[in-house]
């Protein structure tokens, strides 16, 4: 996905290539391609801007290695600035209560029910933990049969109220359930919309407010580029989540929104999901992610 990326930035270093030390006239060139490139990836422009004024200051301020020549000093300036862009460290999930409610939002068809399944597998798997997954979609039988179908391939219970049109009133009554069956963890997927509108919100505020998660994950299609961080941004404003999940970062991407989304909305993002397979789901790494954009 960040194959355009990766060249142009390791074209912008080979600008530097000849040159004996870092300076303020040598390095122009550079940042603009730098920024240039990111801007073609989809990076918001203020995120990109800010990224190569922060490159620069780090780049002047450096004292002059002998051993380091500029183009290797500025790629490894720009890796451990893309690392720092997107959150730095690593984030993991809170998993306190018992149970511990996760809730999913995002808008319809970023893959929230897709997600939900892929973490419960990961959980169950790699945690060890006993989950439930519920269905809070209501106004969509398809995506209830949906959830169904993955609980099944993944072996984990599916909590649904056939019939009920209550989608707070379903998660606190799974919430019971679970307590009194022993599962530990709790996700909750909740019904989108194709755009943001007020019903949306006001019914994922009110699950949210009632049930109290540990945990709010807010999914979002990696292929809407741009709008994947303005969407998260608008989220966010009204429901104060935990972390983001880029999906089909497998698809047709360029790979923006990983790099911006953090420095847009401020809040970590902990997942990335590449494929429509149970397994296809990843913690997100950012130094690994800076690494792989470097090539
Ligand atoms: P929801 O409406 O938010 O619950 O979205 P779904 O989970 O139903 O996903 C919408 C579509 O995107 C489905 O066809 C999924 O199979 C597909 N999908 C979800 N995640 C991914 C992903 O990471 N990669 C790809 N290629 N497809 C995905």
């Amino acid at each position: 996905m960040f194959e355009n990326l990766t060249d142009k930035l390791e074209r912008s270093f080979q600008i530097l290539k000849g040159e004996g030390r870092i300076t303020e006239i040598n390095v122009a060139e550079s940042l603009k391609e730098i920024r240039r490139a990111l801007i073609d990836a989809d990076v918001n422009y203020k995120v990109a801007k800010n990224f190569t004024d922060e490159v620069k200051t780090k780049a002047l301020g450096q004292d002059v290695l002998k051993s380091v020549k500029p183009g290797q000093m500025m790629t490894k300036i720009v890796r451990d600035e893309l690392a720092a862009l997107m959150g730095g460290t690593m984030t993991d999930i809170t998993l306190e209560g018992n149970p511990a409610v996760i809730l999913i939002a995002g808008l319809q068809g970023s893959g929230k029910t897709t997600f939900s399944g892929k973490l419960a597998n990961l959980i169950k798997s790699k945690k060890g933990r006993q989950v439930l997954l519920v269905a809070g979609d209501v106004y969509r039988p398809a995506a209830i049969e949906q959830l169904k179908i993955l609980g099944q391939q993944i072996g984990v219970e599916v909590y649904t109220e056939e019939g009920n049109q209550n989608p707070v009133q379903i998660a606190e009554n799974a919430i019971k359930y679970a307590r009194t069956n022993h599962l530990n963890t709790v996700i909750v997927d909740t019904a989108g919309r194709l755009a943001v509108d007020e019903q949306m919100m006001q019914e994922i505020t009110a699950i949210k407010a009632a049930v109290k998660p540990g945990e709010t994950l807010f999914v979002v299609d990696s292929m809407t580029g741009q709008d994947a961080v303005n969407t998260a941004k608008e989220f966010n404003d009204r429901l104060d989540f935990d972390g983001v999940v880029l999906t089909k970062l497998d698809g047709d991407t360029r790979g923006g929104a990983a790099i911006s989304i953090r420095a847009v909305v401020n809040k970590p993002l902990k997942f990335i999901s590449s494929g429509e397979k149970m397994d296809a789901l990843q913690v997100f790494h950012p130094e690994r992610m800076a690494d792989r954009i470097l090539g």
